[in-house]
């Protein structure tokens, strides 16, 4: 069977709003702020975005709080940048829009209840399934609460993270809540390379495991080889 190409589903979409002059409304649930930072800026010219920093898998608190205040400084670096008008450096022009954030709950036992008997899989194992679909099923409950027309994640920006998985799930996840799902592949279109990129311009905090306990003493476990 041949493999979807999520970027291109996504651009197709996209060509359709603009010939109908029309800029969704889209929640965006967001990891951390480097993924952040390109998906954002790619996206901005297109919708009205509310990014959902919903992640109850950062087990540790005081990385979950580092995290989500890298996100709302890059958010308000970008507003900053549609306010004055000045895009130096940026892929994106006077056709992007301002961003919300809205936090969602923070309650590190939803997630370790949903992975319960997984703790010890790989990163990219069915403890990663679990974790998808708690955060995406949040994501599509909340879109659909909030009157959202779409909703979708930065998370198809990891190359450690696949792509079909994340989709399938975010579809699904819709369909139970009532609320469109956009498909995505943001590592695609250099996408990955572009989140670094911009990480060093704002100097984002860039951390080095996904964010479960889990992943963090993996990542330990593999720097020590
Ligand atoms: S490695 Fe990442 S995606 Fe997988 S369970 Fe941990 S936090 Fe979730």
């Amino acid at each position: 069977m041949n493999k979807v190409n999520y970027a291109k589903e996504l651009e197709k979409k996209i060509t359709l709003f603009q010939k109908e002059g029309r800029y969704p409304r889209l929640l965006l649930h967001a990891c951390c702020a480097p993924c952040s930072s390109y998906c954002l800026e790619y996206l901005r010219q297109y919708f009205d975005i509310t990014v959902f920093f919903y992640n109850p898998n950062i087990m540790n608190e005081p990385e979950y709080r580092k995290r989500v205040e890298e996100e709302k400084r890059l958010i308000a670096e970008y507003n900053r940048q549609v306010e004055t008008g000045d895009f130096t450096g940026m892929h994106s022009d006077e056709t992007a829009r301002k961003i919300e954030i809205i936090e969602g709950d923070y309650i590190v036992k939803d997630y370790l209840d949903a992975v319960k008997g997984l703790e010890s899989c790989p990163e990219g194992g069915d403890r990663c399934t679990k974790c998808f679909e708690l955060r995406l099923e949040e994501s599509a409950r909340i879109a659909r609460e909030k009157d959202f027309e779409f909703f979708t994640t930065t998370l198809t920006i990891s190359p450690l993270k696949d792509a079909e998985r994340l989709n399938r799930i975010g579809q699904e996840m819709g369909e139970k809540h009532g609320v469109g799902f956009l498909p995505s592949d943001f590592k695609k279109k250099e996408g990955y390379k572009r989140s670094i990129e911009l990480s060093h311009m704002f100097d984002l905090y860039r951390q080095d495991f996904c964010g479960c306990e889990f992943s963090r003493l993996q990542r330990e476990a593999e720097k020590r080889l």
